[in-house]
């Protein structure tokens, strides 16, 4: 089915990417495969993705919301680019907080980046 072809294809470009796309992003990697995707159709999946807890959506500084994929790690923000990072290491993480079993550690750090760190100086 057409549908499902396209939910997949999204699924795997959030999958396979480590940028963090946003809608745009998706929509244009989308293009390469399925030429006649629109960016509403785009849009839609990335929704029902996120709902079903495929994806996640990250809100962002600059609020364009970003898309990844749903493997535990954290995340370090650059305040000055935006440009969002992985952080793959053990950040200290419990699995119960109290009574509270912990489903998703989402910590955000936030600072500059290599490349803004080089442009300061
Ligand atoms: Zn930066
Ligand atoms: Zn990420």
């Amino acid at each position: 089915m057409r549908n499902t072809r396209q939910k997949e294809l999204i699924l795997d470009i959030i999958n396979k990417s480590c940028s963090h796309p946003n809608a745009y992003d998706v929509y244009l990697e989308c293009r390469k495969e399925i030429p006649n995707i629109s960016l509403g159709t785009v849009y839609r999946n990335l929704n029902t993705l996120v709902e079903s807890n495929r994806i996640q959506k990250i809100n962002c500084n600059d609020n364009i919301d970003r898309y990844d994929k749903m493997i535990n790690h954290s995340h370090f923000i650059c305040i000055k680019c935006n440009k969002i990072i992985d952080i793959n290491e053990k950040v200290d993480y419990n699995e119960y907080v109290g009574d509270n079993k912990v489903l998703n550690c989402k910590v955000i750090l936030e600072g500059l980046c290599r490349e803004c760190l080089e442009e300061e100086r």
